[in-house]
């Protein structure tokens, strides 16, 4: 997450040279009608923003086909993480995670004074037997996230709509889905069927991956309507910008530049895992726009990659010290990363 002219300063290499591969961001960036969105917004963020978003849930609503009273627009889908456990927990309580999951889960259950239950992984992702034993009386929240990050591993449709019917239903069950674009459409769950089913789950959606606005903060939560005017009245007021919203909803219309997008994610990445596999490097199987590494010593190869102007992610707060996370870049980032590990390595 630190700033590339930081990173740069640093290492006395020029900020242009960097090859920023950490943080599972859009490499093309963002569509031009978001930049377009953006550029013509002129003078107007010196008003506050609507703190509805109104405008970007309607035209949610409209694309999902969604009851605007389900959607709830968020600083990213980090604040609804936050929001979720603020709402749901308190000291004395907990929830429960897969072990190999996205940090944030259990930083937010922490800062609020409850405990993070990890549940081992099973093949580097959510063992669903496993996490549903572990909801005890105590457990008021269980993430799960599909694509997950860091390993990239996918949950089939029939297992999350199995392990949502399973899980009680005074836990809430939170499904992250920051890279759903990136999967192919036959293998997404069915929301809209989950949410009529189901009033004990928010899904989590973001605009920072696929749609290239990451710097900008905005994501957003589907749920019962309750739930969402839960969520809402825990949200600082104002916690979107005019620049967010604005560029959210020109993103969302443009779902072409969506397709390409994650279409080219998949050629790369499939590139990426054929070099890996020709050198023998051990990877695990994404679905994601990021791929696990195992290079021995991750921390060691992170640091000789930075000083040759590769930046991936360190993953040893995940308990993984000997693999790094590459994030899938443009053709020529990801050569220039090959090229180095192979020096590194
Ligand atoms: N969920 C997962 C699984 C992520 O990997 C990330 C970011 O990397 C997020 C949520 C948070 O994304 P944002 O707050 O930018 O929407």
């Amino acid at each position: 997450g630190r700033p590339i002219e930081s990173v740069a300063r640093e290492h006395g290499i020029e900020p242009s040279a960097i090859v920023k591969l950490a943080s599972n961001e859009n490499p093309f960036g963002m569509s031009p009608a978001a930049r377009q969105a953006i550029a013509s917004l002129e003078g107007n963020p010196s008003r506050y923003p609507d703190s509805d978003s109104v405008a970007l849930r309607d035209a949610l609503a409209g694309h999902l086909k969604q009851d605007p009273q389900r959607i709830l627009i968020a600083a990213g889908s980090s604040e609804l993480i936050l929001l979720a456990a603020r709402a749901f927990l308190e000291p004395g309580r907990a929830a429960v995670m897969s072990q190999y999951s996205f940090i944030s889960y259990g930083l937010a259950v922490r800062s609020v004074g409850a405990e993070a239950i990890a549940v081992p992984a099973l093949d580097w992702g959510h063992d669903l037997k496993r996490m549903l034993a572990a909801i005890d009386e105590r457990v008021r929240l269980v993430f799960i996230a599909s694509p997950n990050n860091p390993t990239g591993t996918m949950l089939s449709k029939e297992d999350i709509e199995r392990f949502i019917a399973a899980v009680p239903s005074n836990v809430l069950v939170v499904l992250d889905e920051a890279y759903r674009e990136f999967t192919p459409a036959e293998h997404r769950p069915d929301v809209d069927k989950l949410l009529q089913r189901h009033d004990n789950l928010l899904v989590l959606r973001t605009f920072s991956k696929v749609y290239g606005l990451a710097g900008l903060r905005v994501g957003y939560g589907l749920g019962h309507p309750d739930l969402i005017g839960y969520l809402k009245r825990l949200q600082l007021p104002f916690s979107v910008t005019v620049n967010a919203q604005h560029a959210a909803v020109a993103a969302l219309g443009d779902q072409a530049f969506v397709e390409q997008c994650s279409s080219a994610n998949k050629t790369e990445r499939s590139r990426l895992c054929a070099e890996l596999e020709a050198r023998g490097i051990r990877y695990i199987p994404s679905f994601g726009n990021f791929v696990l590494l195992h290079v021995g010593d991750g921390p060691k190869v992170f640091r000789s990659l930075v000083e040759r102007g590769i930046v991936v992610r360190p993953v040893a707060n995940y308990g993984l010290k000997e693999w790094i996370r590459v994030s899938v870049g443009l053709t020529h980032e990801n050569d220039a990363f090959l090229r180095e590990l192979r020096a590194v390595l």
